[in-house]
């Protein structure tokens, strides 16, 4: 059988400290050794990924993004999704804020695996690695450069070069030797993301951060065969808007057009997730097209690149309508 080229993974997170101040109760149950989530009395999801509310962020990683990194230096591109409500934990998940002070276990996703490819590149000396990052954040269906403040009102153009690759014309990248250069470009990227906001959190809740590692590998010159080429792949880590529904937030004017923007956003990436993943996708349309954030993804969705797709979910009783949203939309791109 044909490998299905995108996993689906739910993360429940405990309840916060707040949350238990507060009495709330828990709505959200796993089924032991089933993959399964049942949410309420008796809505049941199934998913190839199911963590609990202890599950750790190396477990996270080594069972949903390692075969990605591997992937990754192997040649091929890769992407990981955290999807889901602002609170539900996708930026603790993804790893990209704060970490510097965040204790080493419960760092997440991204200083994991790039210090995970920093040893293998030193592990393979007979190789030339080339690596680079750029950090891109959509806001309003608009680009920013996160990495190039002083050129982020400039336009970006996403366009398509002879090899269908996806490139971002104008987007800085910078080239890095060590896991500690990208870190601090993470965090100088991080910082120039919440400027010009009056709150971070309701900025960050609003646009989507995509963080990418590039490399390029060449074998070194006494192992060089003429005829081969370098190879290029990228990861991609995008920590989503949240998906919070219209309604709740129940805004007017500017910041209910933002959040129709932010839902057409990931309902077109959801469209195009769940069409990678019919089985007659060779004859269906796949609707990269329809935002921005499935146009800059277009090579590193579907083909011969790796994608999970990780939706983080709240336990609380009182986020139930939102939760069980976010694992309607998961089940519907599984
Ligand atoms: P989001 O990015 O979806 O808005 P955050 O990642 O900021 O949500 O998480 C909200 C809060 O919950 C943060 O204080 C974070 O530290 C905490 N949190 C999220 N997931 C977990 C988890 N798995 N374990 C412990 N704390 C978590
Ligand atoms: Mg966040």
């Amino acid at each position: 059988m044909e490998e299905i080229p995108v996993k689906v993974a739910v993360r429940v997170r405990p309840l916060l400290s707040k949350e238990i101040l507060h009495n709330h109760q828990v709505c959200v149950r796993l089924v032991p050794n089933a993959k399964q989530i049942i949410i309420g009395k008796d809505h049941v999801f199934t998913f190839d990924f199911v963590f609990g509310k202890n599950s750790t962020q190396e477990e996270v990683y080594a069972v949903c993004i390692k075969p990605l990194l591997v992937s990754l230096t192997e040649g091929y591109n890769a992407t990981v999704f955290a999807y889901g409500q602002t609170g539900s934990g996708k930026t603790y998940t993804i790893g990209g804020d704060h970490i510097a002070s965040v204790a080493v276990d419960e760092r997440g996703i991204i200083p994991r695996a790039i210090q995970e490819l920093f040893h293998h590149i030193s592990e393979h000396r007979n190789i030339n690695f080339r690596v680079k990052v750029s950090y891109i954040e959509v806001y309003k269906e608009e680009l920013r450069d996160l990495l190039d403040l002083e050129t982020s009102v400039k336009y970006l153009h996403i366009r398509e070069d002879e090899k269908g690759n996806t490139v971002i014309v104008g987007a800085k990248e910078f080239q890095v030797e060590c896991a500690d250069e990208v870190i601090s470009l993470l965090e100088s990227g991080n910082a120039a993301r919440h400027t010009g906001t009056t709150q971070m959190n309701e900025h960050s809740s609003r646009s989507h951060a995509i963080f990418t590692i590039s490399i390029h590998q060449k074998q070194s010159a006494e192992y060089q065969n003429a005829a081969q080429d370098s190879i290029s792949s990228k990861f991609h880590f995008v920590d989503l808007a949240g998906s919070e529904r219209v309604a709740k937030t129940g805004n007017t004017g500017e910041r209910f057009k933002e959040s129709v923007q932010i839902n057409s956003g990931l309902l077109a990436l959801g469209n195009v997730i769940s069409a990678l993943g019919d089985p007659k996708r060779k004859s269906v349309h796949i609707p990269y097209r329809d935002a921005k954030i499935t146009r800059i993804l277009k090579d590193s969705l579907g083909g011969n690149a790796k994608t999970v797709m990780i939706a983080c979910i709240s336990p609380s009783s009182l986020d139930f309508d939102e939760s069980l949203n976010s694992l309607k939309y998961a089940n519907r791109v599984k």
